[in-house]
């Protein structure tokens, strides 16, 4: 009798254990999501916008790039970050052996995807996506997984897809989310959809639904650009709310009041009183290296969220305990590797 009450106590410890060392998929491997730390979900570091078609990843000079990016990220390490997710899709640029190489030099935790960017009139949509069906496309973004991208051994941490029209989602990009939600089901991986306003939001929903994928596996991404109301309605049902423009705000616009800063602070103030903070993501989508530009253009700082967003937060009253889950728990349970089918 006693063997049984210390199995059962063993399979308790075990459950709790468990739960702790769900794994994220790093591009140096699997590892304990607890292991994350402080983390920044929608980051950039190179991108190539010459289109699906047309891009040569070849052409590609990685040395120049690593030269610019470096002082960023460890800019940005000052503040404690440990983890970034490198939110580049395939056919914009994304690029497993520079990330690789920027992880060796910082020490960071840097997760890449898979999937295709529908978004910006679909010219990152390679041919391939309109001939083959839901089920081939999400069969290639499987194969990344389960062996590799672009003949490395680095696999995708998350997929990453993106729409975009006025409030209907064109053919290619239903498809797009089609396939991921049934990659979604087959993998684990969340599901960070470049979206922006209510209505496109609210499209994808109705997909993920008919596909059977519960809402915590999705990550409303620029959700900034949709309403209150409808960023509180889907938390509710259980959606991440990506509050991620920050690197791109001025915080010295109109003489230090910046009106897009309070946007954001607004919209979390707004999520916290409706008890929902435990559903927001916040970032910088900053970066931006740019193949093709001379120094690769104009590259956007990590740092505005440490250095302007949460002492605002803190100023209104948020908690060292609120702070943390922002930045370090919410990341960890959004991106953890399970399934997560709609009950
Ligand atoms: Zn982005």
């Amino acid at each position: 009798m006693y063997t049984r009450f210390y199995c059962l106590f063993l399979l308790g410890l075990s459950a709790v254990h468990w739960l702790q060392a769900q794994p994220v998929q790093t591009i140096h491997g699997k590892m304990p999501a607890q292991k994350m730390g402080l983390t920044l979900i929608h980051e950039h570091v190179f991108l190539d916008w010459m289109g699906a078609e047309r891009m040569q990843a070849a052409a590609w000079d990685n040395d120049s790039a690593v030269a610019v990016i470096l002082p960023y990220l460890r800019k940005m390490q000052t503040h404690g970050v440990k983890t970034i997710l490198e939110c580049t899709p395939n056919y914009i640029g994304r690029n497993p052996r520079l990330l690789a190489r920027l992880a060796d030099s910082t020490g960071l935790h840097i997760l890449t995807n898979t999937g295709y960017y529908g978004a910006r009139g679909d010219q990152h949509i390679p041919a391939h996506a309109y001939r083959e069906s839901v089920d081939q496309i999400a069969a290639r973004w499987l194969d990344e997984f389960n062996n590799g991208i672009d003949g490395t051994t680095i696999r995708p941490g998350f997929i990453k897809i993106g729409v975009d029209g006025d409030s209907l989602l064109s053919e290619i990009d239903a498809k797009i989310v089609r396939a991921a939600a049934r990659a979604h089901l087959r993998s684990g991986l969340t599901i960070v959809a470049h979206t922006g306003p209510d209505q496109l939001a609210l499209r994808q929903v109705e997909i993920l639904q008919q596909e059977g994928v519960a809402l915590n596996a999705w990550v409303w991404t620029h959700a900034q650009g949709g309403s209150d109301a409808v960023r509180v309605a889907l938390a509710k049902k259980g959606a991440w709310i990506s509050l991620d423009g920050l690197g791109w705000v001025d915080p010295a616009e109109r003489g230090g009041d910046s009106t897009a800063l309070l946007n954001y602070v607004n919209a979390i103030v707004h999520l916290k009183k409706a008890g929902l903070l435990k559903r927001v993501l916040l970032s910088h989508d900053a970066g931006w290296y740019t193949h093709g530009v001379p120094g690769g253009g104009r590259f956007q700082p990590y740092t505005l969220i440490f250095t302007h967003l949460l002492p605002i937060l803190r100023e209104k009253g948020f908690s060292k305990k609120e702070i943390h889950g922002l930045m370090v728990v919410n990341p960890r349970a959004a991106f953890a590797i399970r399934v997560r089918k709609r009950r």
